[in-house]
């Protein structure tokens, strides 16, 4: 799979009507994915080992995307071959009082994710430079002084805030990845309709969601103008298809198996006195 396609290179605009959500490759259904879906998971696994023992690099994997895109299915089913110890899951809901007594960078720095782990953000810092900068009350709503609430230029900041940030992370060992799962507006209502339908599924539906489906295109302009401003070659975003599912968890299972591959992973090598010390353990083992 050409990953390459998704990716919005560093100073491009981007226009998400150049991205068709349904896209699959010419891919058919689910069994057409499964196999390449099922090699890239062993493959993840045997690198998170790796990445692990040597403890020198971390790998942060955030996910935004609009409500129904699939976030929570697929980083179930891409991680799911990784040891557990090697990885941290968190998820991002609107900030606590503690949360907004710090600046906004500081709930997201607490959790990435240790040297040797994977860290994966759903939802993230870019929340700020979203959902608060489509609902403008949010922002009011910020302990921050008023000259910085109501700076115009306020949007323009956050970005380079944030891609100072990811820069400074990346020249730490720390890999950044970055997904928006591009879901269709028709996708999102037919998966809100099946959750009303499925009991099962009730406890995903909520009816701030239909809500926040009104604001649609601010969404989407706020995506773009953020995606735009914040994909760098240390810290780039990927656009991947969301209207099949199994495609889009095939597609981000590809993006990290190609980023862990390109990290030039390896057992932490041992020195001439630790291997006389294994086979003097072996000796003393076997008499
Ligand atoms: P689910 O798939 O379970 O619905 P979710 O990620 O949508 O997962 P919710 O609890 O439904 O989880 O929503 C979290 C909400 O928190 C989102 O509406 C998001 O926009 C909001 N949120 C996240 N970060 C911030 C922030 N910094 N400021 C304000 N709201 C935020
Ligand atoms: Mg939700």
């Amino acid at each position: 799979m050409n990953t390459d396609q998704f990716r919005v290179k560093e100073g491009t605009k981007l226009n998400l009507k150049d991205h068709d959500p349904a896209f699959s490759d010419g891919l058919k259904d689910k069994d057409d994915a499964l196999e390449a879906l099922q090699n890239n998971i062993e493959r993840m696994t045997e690198l998170q080992d790796m990445l692990y023992a040597q403890d020198i690099y971390s790998l942060l994997i955030v996910f935004q995307a609009m409500d129904a895109a699939g976030k929570d299915g697929a980083i179930k089913h891409v991680m799911s071959g990784v040891n557990p110890q090697g990885v941290s899951v968190a998820s991002f809901k609107a900030p606590s009082a503690e949360e907004r007594d710090h600046d906004y960078l500081w709930r997201h720095q607490k959790a990435l994710p240790e040297r040797g782990k994977i860290g994966i953000f759903n939802r993230s810092h870019y929340e700020e430079v979203l959902v608060v900068r489509v609902h403008p009350e949010i922002l009011q709503g910020q302990q921050l002084p008023p000259e910085i609430k109501n700076d115009p230029d306020i949007w323009n900041k956050r970005f380079n805030h944030i891609r100072d940030w990811e820069q400074h992370l990346a020249e730490n060992g720390t890999h950044i990845i970055k997904f928006f799962l591009n879901v269709s507006r028709e996708e999102q209502k037919k998966r809100f309709l099946e959750r009303i339908a499925e009991p099962e599924k009730n406890w995903k539906f909520s009816i701030g969601d239909v809500r926040e489906r009104s604001y649609w295109n601010d969404y989407m302009r706020a995506y773009e103008e953020a995606i735009s401003a914040t994909s760098t070659d240390a810290a780039p975003w990927y656009i991947i298809p969301a209207d099949k599912k199994w495609y889009t968890r095939l597609a981000i299972s590809e993006v990290i198996v190609n980023r862990l591959e390109s990290m030039n992973l390896h057992y932490p090598e041992i020195t001439d006195a630790q291997r006389e010390e294994l086979i003097a353990a072996k000796t003393a083992l076997e008499s």
